[in-house]
């Protein structure tokens, strides 16, 4: 059998699978509801001949990387950009863990940083979150003590629960911390709070954003990290030559261009107090206060609801089989036609 032949570490592994369920509101992925800046639409024409797509793309995002370092305030060395940030989480396992190295990630948090710390074989110790979500910091900086990982990932704010931890403590892991720590702010412009400006004071800090999220473009793939230029050099050692596409270089840069996305950001806040107030409206749900553009909720019967909002057209993310939040669900903040088509169907199917 070809599956005896497969790697010890990833044997029992189920392929990464979404929905591709057709639906009226799709409120699952936290991805926004925005399409491209109307500047960028105008322009594709002349973005995608520059992005000459018949010669390989800019293998290290040069005019990218200046971009982002200037929206970071760092420089291009600091800037690593990768097809994703889910790539650049692998990068970094290729980077940095070895076999039965220890990675340190709270839990429920984003799943790929199981899977990537398992295909690397690493030693996965999971710091569970709070009863009400809020990151157990005591519990973080013991288990460091513990086992001295190479690596400790943060996700801040965090998916699926929306919760945050503060600079201050992020500061106090960082200070006991020998080995890599990387704090994956994909929804930074959400949240508004940044680690980025330490990279200089703590060499082994990586921050990861994303331009799937707030900038829209998550069907580009980019993502990036910001960090130290040494360890910048140490991805670049890993990643694969042509990792991010022209387009989406071309695209992003533009879209870049076009200044930030406070608007949009704003919106999204407004539109997820009206989601909190409808919520709290329909009454006995435990909704956790979130600082990204999702909100979990629990249900008494997570599955019956997910199914029921399906029939009416409403897609969101289940936890189905997850040990911690099967009776929760994680939806993702629309635009105000949506959000109220929601908040509708739920109180339809909770009466
Ligand atoms: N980190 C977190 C916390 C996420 O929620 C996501 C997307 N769901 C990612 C990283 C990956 O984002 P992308 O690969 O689209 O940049």
């Amino acid at each position: 059998m070809i599956y005896d032949l497969i790697r010890d570490e990833i044997k029992g592994f189920k392929n990464y699978e979404v929905p591709t369920i057709e639906c009226m509101y799709k409120m699952d992925a936290n991805e926004t509801p925005f399409g491209l800046p109307e500047a960028t639409m105008n322009n594709l024409q002349e973005i995608v001949k520059s992005a000459n797509v018949n010669r390989y793309p800019d293998p290290v995002s040069l005019k990218l990387r200046d971009k982002l370092a200037e929206y970071c305030g760092t420089t291009r060395e600091n800037i690593f950009v990768g097809n994703g940030s889910d790539e650049i989480i692998h990068i970094l396992m290729n980077a940095f863990v070895s076999k039965n190295d220890c990675v340190v990630y709270p839990v429920p948090s984003f799943s790929m940083y199981k899977v990537y710390s398992q295909i690397a074989g690493a030693k996965n110790v999971e710091v569970a979150l709070k009863d009400d979500y809020s990151y157990n910091v005591d519990e973080i900086i013991n288990t460091i003590n513990i086992f001295n990982p190479k690596m400790v990932i943060l996700c801040n704010p965090n998916n699926p629960t929306g919760t945050t931890l503060d600079r201050d403590d992020i500061v106090k892991i960082l200070k006991v911390n020998d080995g890599i720590t990387v704090v994956d702010e994909a929804y930074y412009e959400f949240y508004g709070d940044t680690v980025v400006d330490l990279i200089g004071k703590f060499e082994r800090l990586i921050v990861l954003r994303t331009l799937s999220k707030a900038y829209g473009l998550a069907g580009l793939r980019v993502g990036y990290a910001v960090s130290n230029s040494d360890v910048i050099s140490c991805l670049n050692m890993v990643k694969s030559p042509y990792n991010v596409n022209s387009i989406s270089q071309a695209i992003a840069l533009s879209v870049l261009e076009e200044g930030r996305v406070d608007e949009k950001v704003d919106y999204i806040k407004n539109e997820r107090k009206f989601l909190q107030d409808g919520l709290k409206e329909i009454g006995n749900l435990k909704v956790y206060d979130s600082k990204a553009n999702f909100l979990l909720i629990e249900f008494d019967d997570a599955y019956y609801v997910y199914n029921k909002l399906l029939e009416k057209g409403v897609l969101v993310r289940n936890f189905l089989g997850d040990k911690i939040l099967s009776n929760a669900l994680r939806v993702t903040i629309g635009t105000r036609e949506a959000n109220s088509y929601f908040l509708k169907c739920l109180k339809e199917i909770l009466v």
